[in-house]
């Protein structure tokens, strides 16, 4: 049974972020209390099939359609600019600037009542179906059916059998021996601020291996600002280097 609180908060557009984080993290544990245990941890798993540890790359792809999984147990899906998710099926994740509210992130959102996302539709107890599909956000379709994130959703929903205890022992010294991910600030070479098509600037990390990751955005003619999942300047950083840059709005910066 949901607390009242909680479902006023998931019933807002715009949730301040003081009570968005809390109430994500209650969402999550909510979800979990109701699934089967994970047997292995599933943060660090990759959402790639070609990225697979435990799952072998020859193993039959579910069927989405049947399944659902992971629209229902990942609460926190960002959405990126550019684009267009109607605008019942997000969250704008706010706070309290100094010259009145400031956007900071936009997410997906979630159903009062089933907590899964909001633009899930179960069709007759049987099909998962994706109500903006063609628009759904690039972080749902970097999810990849198949992969060992999706394979542990699915085990968590009774979806797939339960791995052995000697699949289980294997995955987790897998997982113990995969090579560790550089941190952000490791891998970027500069930071670039650009003025977009739109009219908004963007801060974003050129990584050493070629790849562009936008941090911020801003808006200016609705003073907004955006942030991504990839965090490599907080938002006072990139609001310093904004108003530092007022003249000419392109180049490095470092
Ligand atoms: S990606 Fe995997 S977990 Fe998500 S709906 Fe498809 S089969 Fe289910
Ligand atoms: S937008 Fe569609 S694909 Fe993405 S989590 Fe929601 S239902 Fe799933």
């Amino acid at each position: 049974m949901l607390q009242p609180q909680f479902v006023q908060i998931t019933r807002q557009d715009k949730i301040a972020e003081e009570d968005f984080y809390p109430m994500i993290n209650a969402i999550y544990e909510q979800i979990w209390q109701t699934l089967l245990p994970p047997q292995i941890p599933t943060d660090g798993l990759t959402t790639k099939v070609a990225n697979n540890l435990i799952t072998p790359p020859d193993a039959p792809i579910p069927d989405c359609v049947t399944c659902g999984a992971c629209c229902f147990a990942l609460p926190c899906v960002g959405i990126r600019p550019g684009e267009e998710i109607p605008a019942e099926n997000f969250w704008d994740i706010t706070i309290e600037g100094e010259n009145g509210e400031i956007v900071v992130d936009r997410y997906l959102r979630r159903d009062a009542e089933t907590l899964g996302c909001k633009s899930l539709e179960i069709r007759n107890g049987e099909q998962a179906l994706c109500r903006i599909y063609e628009q759904r956000p690039r972080m749902c379709r970097a999810f990849e059916a198949g992969s060992d994130k999706c394979r542990a959703l699915r085990r968590a929903f009774g979806f797939e059998p339960f791995l052995t205890l000697e699949e289980m022992s294997e995955a987790l010294e897998k997982i113990e021996n995969k090579p560790a991910k550089s941190a952000p600030s490791e891998t970027i070479r500069e930071v670039k601020f650009v003025e977009t098509e739109t009219g908004e600037l963007e801060i974003s990390a050129y990584l050493k291996d070629g790849a562009v990751k936008p941090i911020h955005i801003f808006d200016p003619q609705t003073e907004t600002w955006r942030q991504f999942e990839f965090d490599g300047l907080t938002l006072s950083q990139a609001k310093h280097l904004i108003n530092s840059r007022k003249v000419n709005f392109s180049g490095n910066l470092k």
